[in-house]
């Protein structure tokens, strides 16, 4: 392990020690309280690390200024990582294990247990002979979701401060909360926040940039039926839960979660609840295309209207409601992000991929509200679970592409 890797990982120790488990139950902001108290201690190390206006809100958020030290132009630059962790797996007491200089076998997570990673399922491990990797003992997340993106900035500021020849304008970290639960970011004042762009250090596998993301509506469909005595229903009754289970069944099968992948949308129907007087389905709408996502919600009114026919006696109706849309087309009209993030990482020898996330991302959410951010990969693989582990390696090159961005921004 070099210098610099050391210091992120010994970072990286001190953070994954503190349990900061979101709950997506919760009806407060953040959802739990070890985020705040973890925050507080964020705060500390960059008040010590030497941030200017460092600042934990009344949600939990931390943030803080490295001023520029060029009078030279250059953009305010945000650089966010959060610091909940998933709450699908235990994510206390977590031992990471450092498997160093990894020979390209098998590694073992906990041999009681029967936990391995083998390059023959995780493929990605191949690119990482030589690396030290680190996973954790099999009783927990590793939680470098996205522990390692907080490290990470972390050791990038203190870099900074330490070299100041290295000349670069405003950098804005912030560490958010409940990521995990999709909840947080909602919270975060981003005109006060003030960047003009940003990134989230949150993706998985190197080379991984996510500048897209779904379209997303919700979508209900109620029925209200027509009900009497059964012995006496013939050419009467509109039974709400059969008509819902028909329009279910009647959604073309290669337009499920379950059938599609990459930039193919899907409707996913996630709840249906209802007896003989009134039913509700309801679901959501997912597609990367604008153009797509518009047919894919013409579809469902369609097949709404085609039940209609079909059971005149019943009353349906179908109303969508808005969740977000993809970032893809402000990072296109603003493109400053991108440019940089490509030159940089073509500048580090980073072999990357320009993805579509299949979900929202909390970049996503910001973008939409003004703030172009794209997600940069962390150098983690199989978050959310006890395979988790990160590559120290990957790790070095996401530091070193953000380092390169900040400085080509100096005009
Ligand atoms: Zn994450």
């Amino acid at each position: 392990m070099n210098p610099l890797q050391q210091k992120i990982y010994d970072r990286f120790v001190r953070y994954v020690a503190v349990d900061t488990t979101s709950d997506p139950t919760s009806h407060v902001t953040p959802t739990t309280p070890s985020q705040i108290s973890f925050a507080h201690t964020l705060a500390q190390e960059m008040r010590t690390i030497g941030f200017t206006d460092v600042e934990v809100d009344e949600y939990g958020f931390v943030t803080g200024l490295i001023p520029a030290n060029t009078d030279k132009k250059a953009p305010v630059i945000g650089l966010f990582a959060h610091m909940d962790t998933v709450c699908d797996y235990n994510g206390k007491d977590i031992r990471p294990c450092l498997h160093a200089n990894y020979d390209g076998g098998i590694i073992t997570i906990n041999a009681e247990k029967k936990m391995f990673l083998s390059p023959e399922t995780d493929h990605n491990l191949k690119l990482c002979v030589g690396d030290d990797i680190v996973t954790a003992d099999g009783n927990s997340l590793l939680a470098a979701d996205d522990k390692i993106g907080i490290a990470t900035i972390m050791t990038l500021a203190e870099h900074l401060l330490a070299h100041p020849e290295i000349k670069h304008g405003p950098v804005k970290a912030a560490f958010t909360i409940d990521e995990e639960t999709g909840t947080g970011i909602a919270y975060l004042d981003v005109e006060k926040f003030g960047a003009d762009f940003a990134y989230t250090i949150d993706g998985a596998t190197l080379g991984e940039i996510d500048c897209g993301n779904f379209n997303a509506d919700t979508v209900t469909i109620d029925i209200i039926g027509k009900t009497c005595h059964p012995g006496s229903a013939k050419g009467f009754m509109a039974n709400p839960v059969r008509i819902a289970a028909d329009i279910v069944s009647s959604w073309p099968e290669d337009k499920l979660p379950e059938t599609t992948e990459g930039e193919e949308g899907f409707v996913l129907f996630k709840d249906v609840e209802g007896a003989l007087d009134h039913a509700v389905v309801k679901g959501i709408v997912r597609e990367h295309d604008l153009g797509k996502f518009e047919q894919f919600k013409k579809m469902l009114e369609a097949l709404v209207e085609e039940k209609r026919r079909k059971y005149p006696a019943a009353k349906i109706d179908i109303t969508f409601k808005k969740q977000y849309r993809n970032m893809r087309d402000i990072l296109k009209e603003r493109p400053q992000a991108m440019e940089l993030l490509e030159m940089a990482l073509k500048e580090n020898n980073v072999p990357y991929r320009l993805t579509q996330a299949r979900g929202g991302t909390d970049g996503a959410q910001m973008t939409l509200r003004g703030l172009p951010t794209p997600n940069i990969f962390a150098g983690y693989e199989n978050p959310h679970g006890p395979y988790e582990w990160l590559s120290l390696g990957w790790v070095e090159k996401a530091f070193h592409t953000l380092e390169s961005i900040l400085k080509n921004a100096v005009k």
